[in-house]
């Protein structure tokens, strides 16, 4: 099984929805088990910040497939939700990034991990922590390090709504 961390972000429509619809997706996908997911945080838009403000989550799975099948499975749930999307830095309905796969460094056409911004952000670096409270790999400890050189409220990071359970994040209101 492949460890891979992944980060979700949505900025459009019922952007709590759009979330737990991403994760169902991912849990209803063969080959992936979602292990955990982080709190959710609401963030200011960075690039072209004329645009709502995200929530942003990240989420641990295992899984039997590549890292470029990993991929093509995002790609999929993004498309699923419809995202629509004008131009980069513009407002998405979801966009997920695979942040970690393993302890890999991939570079390939398509594929870059980690997540060449991921060190950058705060709004993926807050919710990675989240999960992973005891870093056990090189990479994992670099995020650790590096948030605690950001300022979180400069990068406005806000909690949004505290998750404990992957039940309890996927369980929509009728
Ligand atoms: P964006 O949705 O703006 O994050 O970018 C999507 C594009 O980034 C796709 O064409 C992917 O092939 C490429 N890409 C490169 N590295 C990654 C990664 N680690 N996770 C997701 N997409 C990636």
């Amino acid at each position: 099984m492949n460890d891979v961390y992944l980060s979700i972000g949505t900025n459009i429509g019922e952007r709590y929805e759009n979330l737990q619809h991403a994760v169902k997706l991912l849990m209803g996908t063969e080959g992936v088990e979602v292990e955990r997911i982080s709190s959710v945080y609401e963030t200011a838009a960075v690039g072209f910040t004329n645009q709502a403000d995200f929530l942003n989550i990240a989420v641990y799975v295992k899984t039997i497939h590549s890292s470029s099948e990993m991929l093509k499975i995002c790609q999929s749930i993004e498309n699923e939700l419809g995202r629509v999307r004008e131009f980069r830095w513009g407002p998405r309905i979801i966009d997920l990034d695979i942040l970690l796969y393993n302890h890999e460094n991939i570079e390939t056409e398509s594929l870059i991990v980690p997540h060449p911004r991921m060190y950058e952000r705060a709004f993926v670096l807050v919710p990675l922590i989240d999960i992973t409270p005891t870093p056990e790999n090189k990479q994992l400890q670099l995020a650790h390090r590096t948030m605690e050189q950001l300022d979180r409220e400069k990068e406005g990071v806000i909690l949004w709504k505290t998750i404990d359970m992957v039940d309890e994040f996927v369980r929509f209101e009728s």
